[in-house]
């Protein structure tokens, strides 16, 4: 149960568990931070500090007293974790948290703890409250009751009323050191070449770097750069890729791929504004087209326009190269 923390879960675990055993934790708490740095597994661990009733010297929950087997069981009645329900036919997840939820957590707050010792609640995640769950929410935060803990877990913040996060004490996970990233990359397993490629194709963000190791989209970024490449070169027809490109559900994940591609290739061109702003100009393109398919509009169609403006953008920057030099051999 006491799973080793990454470093980045580590430094702001030892910042939670500080305050509450100096008894500054506030009733609201905001765990906050890119999505998939581990945010849940932390609030998850500070709930059995707070719920142990025989810790360990150290302050560590024990892992053995009754409330900690009940943690792990599931089904401590002290702790209470929400998130999305099923719809009302019960064929899905909800997309939203709503009031019926939030009341329902008020109300069990509102009682005596069941073991006496305190009560915490983890609402992940928590930007998907609507808006009357948030008034909801809002009541119960300003209402504080001692040894109540209400945790909201998000990884966008500012989706959250600004009433509801300024009454919350914020707890920040933070991209670690790219040394430490990689370093925890390669502690997963992965060898040092795959852990900087993914960890580069991430922006520094070793959660989804693991992520993107273990389920593909690495190789994935990799036939997007083979693409784009073989496109330049006139190897690959426009219309094909493109339809290729969006015959599955990953069509969003290559399109940002590219994009962020075109700002590496735009960086490793400084020496060159005018394409280094022609690729700028495609970046932007590349989202717009993201968005686009997110519409009704055929994602082929708006695939075909966007690699065609990439290849007129390589191949125009081939031909001034070419009559550069030229113009240097004349
Ligand atoms: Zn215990």
């Amino acid at each position: 149960m006491n799973t080793a923390f990454a470093p980045w879960q580590q430094a702001v675990y030892e910042q939670m568990a500080g305050a509450l055993d100096a008894g500054r934790l506030g009733h609201g708490l905001m765990f906050q931070g890119p999505a998939r740095l581990g945010k849940i597994a932390v609030a998850e661990r500070l709930a059995r500090r707070v719920l142990c009733t025989d810790r360990r010297g150290d302050g560590e929950p024990c892992g053995q007293c009754r409330d900690c087997r009940l943690l792990d069981a599931g089904s401590h009645p002290d702790f209470q974790k929400v998130s999305f329900i099923p719809t009302r036919d019960g064929t899905k997840l909800r997309t939203e948290i709503v009031i019926e939820q939030i009341r329902r957590l008020s109300e069990q707050l509102a009682l005596t703890p069941q073991y006496g010792v305190a009560q915490v609640a983890i609402i992940d995640p928590a930007d998907a409250i609507n808006p009357s769950a948030a008034n909801a929410l809002l009541k119960t935060l300003e209402e504080p009751v001692p040894g109540r803990y209400l945790w909201l877990v998000t990884a966008y913040p500012g989706r959250l009323p600004a009433t509801i996060r300024s009454r919350c004490q914020k707890f920040e996970f933070r991209l670690p050191p790219r040394e430490q990233a990689l370093a925890w990359l390669q502690a997963q397993g992965h060898g040092a070449a795959v852990a900087t490629d993914a960890l580069d194709a991430a922006r520094g963000h070793p959660g989804l770097a693991h992520g993107w190791i273990e389920g593909g989209e690495l190789g994935l970024r990799r036939e997007v750069r083979a693409d784009l490449d073989a496109i330049t070169a006139g190897r690959l027809a426009v219309v094909a890729t493109a339809q290729r490109w969006v015959a599955d559900e990953h069509a969003d994940l290559r399109l940002r791929f590219a994009a962020d591609l075109a700002v590496e290739a735009a960086a490793n061109r400084l020496t060159d504004p005018m394409r280094a702003r022609s690729l700028a100009a495609w970046f932007d393109r590349a989202n717009r087209a993201r968005d686009l398919l997110r519409t009704t509009v055929r994602a082929d169609l708006v695939v075909v326009e966007l690699l065609m403006a990439w290849r007129a953008g390589e191949s125009k920057h081939a031909t001034k190269h070419a009559t550069t030099r030229q113009g240097i051999d004349a």
